[in-house]
């Protein structure tokens, strides 16, 4: 059945990736993040609709789902995707980065959800992309973990409490995309070489979304962790 899908940080990485695998399957997909120039060229491509979001801002993320359901009549689905994974030694305090990682991971996720939440009609799917950091605290990412650790109890926290709407987490392992490019400590850098090296494309994380979409109303897919084989 054909949805409405709204998704944040649409314009590169996991976000466009999912994008271009949800509209093939023959969704409506509604594109967000802040590089406009971006979005307008991929919602070309695959017939898509986009509006600007900053997922820091409530009210930004308002507009945005506003602005899809203007546009598709409603929200079926929301994929929380846009972050931010500035890595340093906690000691470096970095605290400009550690404010970034938790206004966009975890604020943002929660901008999301309040978005969405009354937007929705007869069920509805929020689908938050955490990441294997939601389950194991690497070197240099004590506080990027810290904001996976709370998407994941948040969602948990939303699945409990509501029975009509559906909560998936997804986590990925290392996935090819811009993500590391914000990473301005030199240490952190060379301690994500091999993971990156390992990467999967992004278009295994869209699959991953896509199957949990797809599922019947009664069947919600609670988290998929997805991993290169090579991960330890
Ligand atoms: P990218 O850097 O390629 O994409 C991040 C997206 O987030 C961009 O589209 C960016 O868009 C958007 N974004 C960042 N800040 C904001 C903001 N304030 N408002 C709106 N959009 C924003 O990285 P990935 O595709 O890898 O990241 C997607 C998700 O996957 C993240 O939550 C990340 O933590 C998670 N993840 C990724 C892994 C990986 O190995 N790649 C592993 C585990 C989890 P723009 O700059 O245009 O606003």
């Amino acid at each position: 059945m054909s949805k409405v899908v709204v998704i944040s940080g649409a314009s590169s990485g996991i976000g466009e990736a999912t994008a271009r695998v949800l509209a093939a399957a023959g969704h409506r997909v509604f594109l967000g993040a802040r590089r406009e120039d971006r979005l307008a060229a991929l919602a070309a491509e695959i017939g898509a609709a986009h509006a600007p979001l900053d997922v820091t801002s409530r009210e930004s993320f308002r507009s945005f789902v506003d602005a899809a359901v203007e546009r598709y009549g409603r929200v079926d689905v929301l994929v929380n995707n846009a972050g931010v994974m500035p890595l340093s030694l906690m000691g470096s305090l970095k605290v400009d980065e550690w404010d970034r990682m938790v206004d966009v991971n975890l604020k943002g996720v929660l901008n999301g959800i309040a978005a969405v939440l009354p937007r929705f009609t007869g069920g509805g799917h929020v689908v938050n992309v955490a990441s294997v950091g939601a389950h194991m605290v690497m070197p240099t990412a004590a506080v990027y973990c810290a904001t996976k650790y709370a998407v994941w109890a948040l969602s948990e926290g939303l699945r409990q409490e509501r029975q009509d709407v559906r909560v998936t987490v997804v986590s990925p392992g290392a996935t090819a995309s811009e993500l590391t490019d914000g990473i301005t400590d030199d240490f952190a850098a060379s301690v994500m070489e091999e993971f990156v090296r390992k990467a999967l494309p992004a278009s295994a994380i869209g699959e991953a979304i896509a199957y949990a979409v797809a599922q019947p109303a009664e069947v919600d897919v609670n988290e998929i962790v997805v991993r290169p084989v090579t991960q330890d």
